[in-house]
């Protein structure tokens, strides 16, 4: 964590070829009470290319936006990054002083947030807040600012007038829109982006994914794309990451992972999806997300999996291959072409559903 070179102003800083962010065994807990923790990321590693757009995904408060906000050092005052390294161009994000990071932001690494209400400066007249990263970190004239500022809009589809505007008076998907003209002004290397179209409805969110598509077509930058909506991280992304409970359970090029899915979690999840090729019939995975207070000591998985053996809940798995890159944390992933054709059926679930009653049943003392 220590030694990280110097910030270099160059576009082309040392680093890793190829390799633009290297994440290695983070952990995150957050304090919960009564010295309690929640371990919401668990020894969780992944990379991300140059010029590449990861997805992230995975159920709810499985700790996807936890990641997100430790790269951006925005986690609340109750979070602890218990380990890991996180290495933006060679430089350890984890480790580099305040102001060295500050350095950073905007200018290498940059946030497009879920909230645009409450993420703009009600205050502030849009273009005025698009300027001042500029000035800040560039020095750059007014007229200058505003002459890019103008051009960041223009490439989100906005005109420039909206530089005049304050936030409430653009609709949501304007909003959604600046946010991403902003994160982009200077030009960083990576772009962590939290779940950018959720908020909107499935028109305007239509629009604001068209414009983000031609952005990133037109651009060299990295996105870390965090959402729940896989029909979205299938049209925008180049390899995904699926974390369940807090751990990273498969990662390959999205294509891969979209056809023939490795874990039986990311099975269920894509099988869920009206649209997803594979599923004979749609399906709903049983049973909620563990406890992250006390995670189970095996795969979090396999109380709601339809394949788990007493080896499941005993070991936690490490990533697999299963070839071209793609990775699985089973311990069944040579079976894997088989349990995708029963994970495409309802009535595989339905019997995980059966044997969750009965637990919950037998728990209860009535066998
Ligand atoms: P979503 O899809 O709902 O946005 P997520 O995958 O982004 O979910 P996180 O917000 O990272 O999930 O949350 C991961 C876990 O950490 C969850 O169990 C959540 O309850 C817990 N958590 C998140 N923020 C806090 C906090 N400030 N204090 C305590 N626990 C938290
Ligand atoms: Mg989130």
């Amino acid at each position: 964590m220590s030694g990280a070179p110097a910030i270099s102003t160059s576009s082309e800083p040392a680093g890793l070829p190829g390799t633009l962010l290297r994440v290695r065994g983070l952990s995150v807990r957050y304090r919960v009470g009564d010295g309690a923790v929640a371990r919401a990321v668990d020894d969780v590693s992944f990379d991300v290319p140059r010029d590449r757009t990861v997805g992230l995904v995975g159920e709810s408060g499985c700790g996807k936006t936890t990641v997100a906000k430790t790269l951006l050092r925005l986690l609340p005052p109750n979070a602890d990054v218990v380990a890991g390294d996180m290495l933006l161009e060679g430089r350890d994000l984890l480790a580099l002083d305040p102001q060295e990071f500050r350095r950073l932001r905007w200018t290498r690494l940059s946030y497009i947030p879920q909230n645009a209400l409450s993420a703009l400066n009600p205050v502030f007249r849009v273009g005025d807040q698009m300027a001042e990263p500029m000035r800040v970190h560039r020095g750059v004239s007014k007229k200058e600012a505003a002459r890019t500022v103008a051009n960041a809009l223009a490439k989100v589809g906005l005109d420039g007038t909206v530089a005049s505007a304050y936030p409430h008076q653009l609709s949501g998907g304007m909003r959604q829109r600046v946010l991403i003209a902003m994160a982009l002004v200077l030009e960083p290397v990576l772009v962590v982006v939290d779940e950018p179209t959720t908020a909107l409805d499935v028109l305007t969110q239509l629009e604001v994914l068209k414009e983000f598509k031609r952005v990133r077509e037109q651009s060299s930058t990295s996105f870390l794309y965090v959402s729940h909506d896989l029909g979205v991280v299938k049209e925008v992304c180049d390899d995904v990451l699926v974390m369940y409970a807090g751990k990273l359970v498969e990662r390959g090029p999205a294509d891969r992972v979209f056809s023939g899915p490795a874990h039986p979690f990311t099975m269920g999840l894509l099988y869920a999806v009206p649209e997803s090729r594979g599923a004979a019939q749609l399906v709903s995975i049983p049973g909620a997300t563990p406890d992250l207070r006390h995670p189970p000591r095996g795969c979090p998985f396999a109380e709601r999996c339809p394949f788990a053996t007493e080896l499941c809940l005993e070991e936690m798995p490490a990533l697999r291959s299963v070839g071209d890159g793609q990775e699985a944390a089973c311990h069944y992933v040579e079976r894997s072409p088989a349990f995708r054709e029963d994970a495409s059926r309802a009535e595989t679930w339905g019997r995980v559903a059966d044997r969750l009653r009965s637990a919950r049943a037998r728990e209860a003392g009535n066998p």
